[in-house]
């Protein structure tokens, strides 16, 4: 294996192609291998937050879970590539020891230990005793799509009775999930049962032809917007064919739809049309100013001001200033976290109020005991953390970034004749480039609700024994 600083002395300018190539696989090698040591030691630390909390009750069952919280934090990387790294450790060590060896010696990388990781999953152990010497040969000679293909093709022929049970097993995987891409656009994406999904399909399809055939949407675009109109309640699509009373259409009636579904955050002036600062989709994240005058359109509003005050004590001013708080916080302030601020709760953090999502709700009550993670307010706007090793990490009210486009001073500016152009370095969230790891499912159930997205609140106090 090369040391990383053999590796950054590699002059890659005076080899022979032959030599490059050669590189070329020592290096794809030398990155597997580190890898798997990533692998491994989050693994080892999540081992360790299970065995320092053995106790019963909520806490203690869960809180092993926070070691993806403590390696995402620390490496930056959402929790649920964290939560998938620890899946894929533990699966290597119970199931699959001849694989976690080729990967330690970086003989084969992630990818590929997540496709052998996937294809044994609902097999007998003896079929995968007999699958795993075959599928690391096939590996070391062929790209993950091709090992996918062939793990699938020889789990059938050696388990033929196992379909149903594989079937079965897949069934617990099913899934809806959104992921935002750019332009104010997201991915809406899902795994469901087949016969589920033909019904969602069907249904998609009926509603696709509700308009007459002057619509000018394509079939695709009727299909997207039949989608949203099931969950707004409205129900069906309005006809936009722009004829009026000669639509065959016409009269159909069409339920308004429901509103509060979605929140955004828009500066006043760029409301008002007098500017053009992005404004925030709660759960997205930024939308141009002209998507967001057109929501607005139908909108209920709150007004927010950039002195929101804690102080109130009756009953009505502290529920204005709760959701004035929602409102600039936007969202979970735990490092790294998106969950929009609607969707979790206040809680006294640091001397104040600020909105927390169920899972960090909870990892920040576990720290109030255990003194794990510690939290306290640097000003009204920044929020620390201090991870369990002793790293610093600062939250700031990223939902006041909008409303208040002033308070956006990270923001690099670049001056050109007059107009203001400016660059922020976003990527679009969900996706992770170095892990190959998107849509992992965990093996392990304790690990299914490690993204914050994915996990289930405690039920409140009161029905608690
Ligand atoms: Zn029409
Ligand atoms: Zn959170």
């Amino acid at each position: 294996m090369f040391e990383q600083n053999q590796l950054s002395a590699m002059d890659f300018g005076t080899m022979s192609d032959e030599g490059l190539i050669e590189a070329l696989r020592a290096v794809h090698g030398a990155a597997a291998a580190a890898q798997a040591a990533e692998v491994f030691a989050v693994r080892e630390l999540y081992r360790r937050a299970r065995a320092a909390s053995a106790e019963p009750g909520p806490g203690g069952v869960r809180a092993g879970e926070f070691a993806a919280a403590e390696a995402a934090v620390a490496l930056y990387v959402d929790e649920g590539t964290a939560g998938a790294l620890i899946d894929i450790g533990l699966v290597l060590e119970e199931a699959l020891p001849r694989t976690r060896m080729a990967f330690a010696a970086g003989r084969i990388d992630l990818a590929k230990v997540r496709v052998i990781v996937d294809s044994t999953r609902a097999l007998a152990k003896e079929v995968v005793d007999a699958l795993e010497p075959r599928l690391l040969e096939a590996a070391a000679r062929t790209n993950p799509a091709r090992l996918r293909q062939a793990a699938r093709r020889w789990a059938n022929r050696l388990d033929p009775g196992g379909a149903r049970r594989r079937r079965e097993r897949r069934q617990e995987n099913r899934d809806v999930r959104i992921r935002a891409v750019q332009d104010s656009m997201a991915v809406f994406d899902g795994l469901l049962p087949a016969p589920g999904a033909q019904t969602v399909a069907m249904r998609l399809r009926e509603m696709s032809l509700q308009v007459c055939a002057a619509d000018p949407r394509t079939m695709p675009q009727r299909r997207a917007d039949a989608l949203v109109a099931l969950a707004d309640g409205s129900g069906r699509l309005r006809c936009r064919c722009g004829r009026g009373e000669r639509c065959p259409k016409v009269g159909v009636p069409v339920e308004p739809p429901r509103r509060p579904l979605i929140q955004i955050g828009i500066a006043a002036d760029t409301l008002l049309d007098m500017r053009e600062a992005p404004a925030f989709l709660a759960g997205y994240g930024p939308i141009d100013a002209a998507l967001a005058r057109l929501l607005a359109e139908h909108a209920s509003f709150q007004v927010v001001s950039e002195h929101t005050d804690g102080g109130a004590t009756d009953e009505a001013a502290l529920r204005r200033v709760a959701s004035e708080i929602r409102a600039v916080d936007g969202m979970c302030r735990f490092p790294g976290c998106t969950i929009p601020a609607a969707e979790g709760e206040l809680e006294r953090s640091g001397g104040g109020l600020a909105v927390l999502c169920s899972r960090h709700g909870r990892l920040k009550s576990l720290a109030d005991k255990r003194k794990q993670w510690r939290v306290w307010r640097d000003d009204r706007d920044r929020l620390q953390w201090t991870a369990p090793d002793g790293d610093v990490h600062t939250t700031v009210r990223e939902g006041a970034r909008y409303l208040f486009p002033h308070t956006d001073i990270e923001l690099p500016a670049v001056e050109t004749a007059g107009i203001r152009a400016a660059f922020t370095a976003d990527r679009p969230t969900g996706e992770e480039l170095l892990y190959p790891l998107d849509g992992h499912i965990p093996l392990h159930r304790q690990l299914a609700r490690i993204a914050p997205e994915n996990d289930i609140p405690d039920d409140a106090p009161e029905h608690r024994g």
